[in-house]
């Protein structure tokens, strides 16, 4: 069959970097098209899992990835320093310096350290991956791409898929600049997947229940924050680990229009809301914010 590459990966997020370098590994003539022109700069993964960093570790990415790791634990701690007025005794531990013992958290959902099974094989004996947790995934975005070039993998960017046409066991993908024929189509396109949506795969889950925004923005009166998670009664908030990065999970149900764009008003409001009135209620001067989603 005649086509231009083996196989297109739809999506130059990790998922779609990743895989497009293990194909290119097995020998196969890969094409990423991405439909942004550069690393989404919007705040998304702060940190990766142990499996995940062995799953890196085994392709010899381990020494970026420390090296990544320090350069952010470093901005971490001198904004830890900053907020704490220089005394150094971080109100920002892993859990908020609320004392719970917290390990991680999954939007907001507080994992206990006392519930994990460290004799979990996933867990124990991950070897020099265990030590990698703090890295971005824009970091992790940029040091795929950079694998992936040197291995020849063909990255397209500002490339958009719009939709694709089965053949003769090769597939035309349709993009923003033209058809590309392959032999095989992966989607990597990230929740809204435009070729699952095209493929007609169904996309099972439950209805959301806790509206969650996250932003990046510039403030007064952050010093009266209080850093890392704070639960009240009607939700959670957190603060840092970054100058202006704010996060809110509130109980009160599901947003009413999920695509609506995220307003400065918005970003005043939630926050007062999340804590009740009480610390945030007057302090928080928005001047700035970037949108998170799409
Ligand atoms: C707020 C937030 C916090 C998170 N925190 C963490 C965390 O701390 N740790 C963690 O492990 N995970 C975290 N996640 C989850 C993590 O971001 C996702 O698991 C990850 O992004 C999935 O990667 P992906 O490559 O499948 O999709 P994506 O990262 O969504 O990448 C999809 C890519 O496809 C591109 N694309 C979309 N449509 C098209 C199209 N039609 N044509 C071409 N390109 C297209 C997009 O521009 C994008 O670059 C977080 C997610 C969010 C939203």
């Amino acid at each position: 069959m005649d086509c231009d590459v083996d196989v297109v990966v739809a999506g130059g997020g990790p998922v779609g970097l990743m895989l497009a370098c293990e194909l290119r590994l097995g020998g196969a003539r890969v094409t990423v098209l991405e439909r942004l022109p550069d690393v989404d700069p919007t705040i998304k993964g702060g940190a990766i899992t142990t499996p995940c960093a062995e799953a890196l570790y085994r392709r010899g990415m381990l020494p970026a990835l420390a090296e990544v790791q320090r350069r952010t634990v470093d901005r971490f701690r001198a904004f830890i320093r900053a907020q704490d007025g220089g005394s150094g005794d971080g109100a920002a531990g892993g859990d908020g310096g609320q004392g719970l013992g917290i390990v991680g958290h999954f939007a907001g959902i507080m994992l206990r350290a006392d519930l994990v099974d460290r004799t979990e094989p996933d867990l124990g004996d991950a070897g020099p991956a265990a030590e990698i947790a703090f890295v971005a995934q824009q970091d992790i975005e940029r040091l795929l791409g950079r694998r992936a070039d040197v291995l020849g993998v063909d990255v397209r960017r500002g490339v958009e898929v719009t939709g694709f046409d089965p053949d003769g066991g090769a597939v035309t993908v349709r993009t923003s600049r033209g058809a590309i024929r392959a032999g095989w189509l992966v989607g990597c396109d990230g929740g809204r997947s435009t070729v699952r949506k095209h493929a007609g795969f169904a996309f099972p889950g439950t209805d959301p229940e806790t509206t969650c925004h996250q932003a990046v923005v510039e403030m007064t009166g952050a010093e009266e924050l209080k850093v890392g998670w704070t639960a009240t009664d009607t939700g959670v908030y957190a603060y840092g680990p970054m100058p202006g990065r704010i996060v809110t999970v509130e109980f009160g149900g599901p947003p009413a229009d999920r695509d609506a764009p995220v307003t400065s008003a918005d970003l005043q409001a939630r926050p007062r809301r999340v804590s009740g009135g009480a610390r945030l209620a007057h302090n928080i001067d928005v001047i700035y914010h970037r949108r998170y989603g799409r």
